[in-house]
């Protein structure tokens, strides 16, 4: 691994979140306690749900928010053509099909007015992604999740503080999934969070991220065959204490898009969109350039500058288990979902990030 001197991202842990985790770990209590208790509390204060749990990373709890919901085989689930693989994986998981739809070009979020022509009989749930911490249309979407009778996820997975018209993330739809793992805003190590404001939802969470176990049967009730999807207490402990910092962390990091902003001024760079109300948690800051070939030289360039640069997320159809499955044309059917797949870039965005090393990036990008 090359030591770069501008990683792409950098949780900031100080030695308070650090000695929280010491606190728990010393009371011997490890696993989803008191500690685990009060984030979900926090959490579903925060983004103004009456349910939140605790779960051992974003992708077991996509997997449980299907599972709460009764997806099953033959199902048919609608994604965003583009977006972590994650989020078709958890569908394919519970034995149901993914239906891909294309993307804003300049949002990286799902179409809404490409949903509609995808919805048939088995069309059960739209899964939403948030991606990059940009909200995505949820308005429109309910209304045509509600029109044709859907259950709608939000995969908030990089959208932990992010808002629509105030409203927050993972709170407008049935279920929201958010992530803590250390590329997003603030960080358990892995960990996630689930929650929903249907009590029925929760309970199965609940149950099936526990054994199976019915939630506070004593002795246990083992009602279903579930996982263990648990979270540890010290890294609920680790995390709770970040919240601390979070609207300082998004506001450092919107700082630093807009200089980002302000500075790229390459003619073959087309920097990133935001939606009218949005509050943006900057999980990503994502460029895209003219073509694919333009994009791996910069980033061969950039790298050779000490600076990190990643793709920002897959064009899930065009990747090899989802193409041979599913046999799309991506070129012609999810046109932006392959685009931002080949020609985008993910640009260093992290709260210790300084301004002038947006600056120095932004001058390498417009010198290339
Ligand atoms: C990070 C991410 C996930 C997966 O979260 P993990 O905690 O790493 O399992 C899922 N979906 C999206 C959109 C993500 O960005």
């Amino acid at each position: 691994m090359t030591e770069f001197m501008i990683p792409l991202g950098r949780p900031e842990i100080c030695e308070e979140d650090i000695s929280e985790a010491v606190r728990v770990l010393r009371t011997g209590m490890l696993v989803q306690g008191v500690e685990v208790s009060k984030f979900e509390s926090f959490v579903s204060k925060l983004v103004n749900t009456s349910y939140a749990s605790a779960v051992s990373n974003g992708t077991a709890g996509l997997h449980l928010a299907l599972l709460a919901l009764g997806i099953g085989y033959g199902d048919e689930i609608i994604i965003p053509a583009f977006s972590f693989i994650a989020t078709a994986n958890s569908v394919e998981l519970v034995g149901a099909r993914c239906v891909f739809v294309d993307i804003h070009p300049g949002y990286f979020n799902i179409d809404e007015n490409k949903i509609e022509e995808v919805i048939s009989e088995r069309t059960k749930a739209i899964i939403v992604v948030h991606e990059f911490g940009l909200c995505a249309n949820m308005p429109e979407i309910m209304k045509v999740a509600d029109r044709n009778g859907l259950k709608v996820i939000e995969d908030a997975a990089c959208a932990i503080g992010a808002t629509l018209y105030k409203k927050h993330a993972g709170s407008f739809g049935d279920i929201g999934s958010f992530s803590f793992h250390p590329r997003k805003s603030i960080t358990s190590g892995e960990g996630g969070m689930i929650v929903t404001s249907e009590w029925e939802y929760d309970q199965k969470v609940k149950t099936f991220r526990n054994h199976g176990i019915e939630p506070g049967s004593f002795p246990n009730n083992f009602i279903a065959a579930g996982f263990n999807y648990r979270m540890t207490d010290f890294q609920a402990a680790l995390v709770l204490n970040q919240f601390m910092r979070l609207d300082y962390i998004i506001e450092t990091k919107t700082d630093l898009a807009s200089v980002y902003f302000e500075e790229i001024k390459h003619k073959s760079v087309r920097l990133p969109e935001i939606a009218e109300g949005a509050k943006h948690s900057w999980q990503t800051f994502h460029v895209l350039c003219e073509d694919e070939k333009m994009r791996n030289n910069l980033m061969a360039y950039l790298k050779e500058k000490g600076v990190q640069t990643n793709y920002g997320a897959q064009c899930i159809p065009a990747m090899s288990y989802y193409r041979n499955k599913y046999n799309h044309n991506s070129e012609t059917e999810f046109p932006n979902a392959l685009k931002a797949y080949s020609c985008g870039l993910a640009l260093p965005i992290y709260s210790t990030l300084r301004k002038e090393q947006v600056k120095y990036i932004s001058e390498l990008i417009n010198k290339f």
